[in-house]
């Protein structure tokens, strides 16, 4: 994470650059950054912040789906349930903000099981990857967001082309809310997957998830078509990927045959 260079006393002028080293923009008017970096900080509430996709949320949206079903009649999952409704219908703690996109998830019936899986999805990134958010304000928008887009955001029309674009929440309105589900959930959630990862160390769930992974990576083999994208723009099948490492291994360090090699006649 880069450090804020010391923000300087004198006014700035138009030839100032952003405040984030290694960026050699010039400053937005009254800014101390420039134009992509004040847009992220405004989007995830800083300057090197980011909102996960959902695509990286998934397999810990997954597993949390799987083990609060199994585990829906244990005291705490039913108290963490208890919570999530309160928090739909009893939030007159948040700013107003907060609220409106509170009332429109009960409008759309979102259910406390999901508010909780939403969460837990982001609990299990940070369980995974310690540094996955930059700052907590950035794991407290993630937080709010995640939830608030549980339903289809309120939309508006713009002024410009008439044309009607779903409306999402600054990082300031997301971290709210996202600020007081780790303050109340926060020690539930993490807690929700020392356990689940400790179970699935135990030997036992371990081998009956590897023999599940294993179906799951040969059925996506076999559809030949399988991709993953990659950041560098080209396509990566996981077939692909075997016929690789096979390739790699071959072309590796020298098998030393000192040991009376059979070699070809
Ligand atoms: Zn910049």
């Amino acid at each position: 994470m880069d450090k804020l260079k010391t923000l300087s006393a004198t006014p700035r002028y138009d030839d100032a650059t952003c405040a984030v080293d290694g960026c050699a923009r010039p400053t937005r008017t009254w800014s101390r950054w420039c134009t992509n970096h004040a847009r992220q900080r405004h989007r995830t509430g800083d300057v090197n912040g980011r909102i996960l996709k959902p695509r990286e949320l998934a397999p810990h949206r997954e597993l949390a789906e799987t083990f609060l079903e199994r585990r829906k009649d244990h005291p705490a999952v039913i108290a963490a349930e208890a919570w999530a409704q309160a928090l739909l219908h009893d939030n007159v703690r948040l700013p107003e903000r907060v609220q409106e996109h509170l009332s429109r998830l009960r409008d759309y019936e979102v259910t406390p099981r999901e508010i909780l899986v939403a969460i837990l999805s982001v609990y299990g990134m940070t369980a995974q990857f310690p540094n996955a958010f930059v700052s907590v304000t950035t794991r407290n928008a993630n937080l709010g967001r995640v939830v608030m887009k549980l339903r289809p955001l309120p939309q508006t029309t713009s002024g410009k082309t008439g044309r009607r674009y779903s409306v999402t929440p600054p990082a300031k309105v997301a971290a709210a809310l996202g600020e007081v589900i780790a303050d109340e959930a926060g020690l539930w959630a993490t807690s929700f997957w020392r356990t689940i990862n400790a179970a699935l160390r135990n030997p036992q769930d371990a081998a009956g998830r590897l023999k599940a992974e294993a179906e799951k990576l040969w059925h996506e083999a076999s559809q030949a078509e399988a991709r993953l994208p990659n950041p560098d723009g080209w396509k990566l099948t996981i077939s692909g990927a075997a016929k690789w490492a096979a390739m790699n291994q071959q072309g590796g360090p020298e098998v030393d045959d000192q040991d009376g090699s059979e070699g070809e006649p």
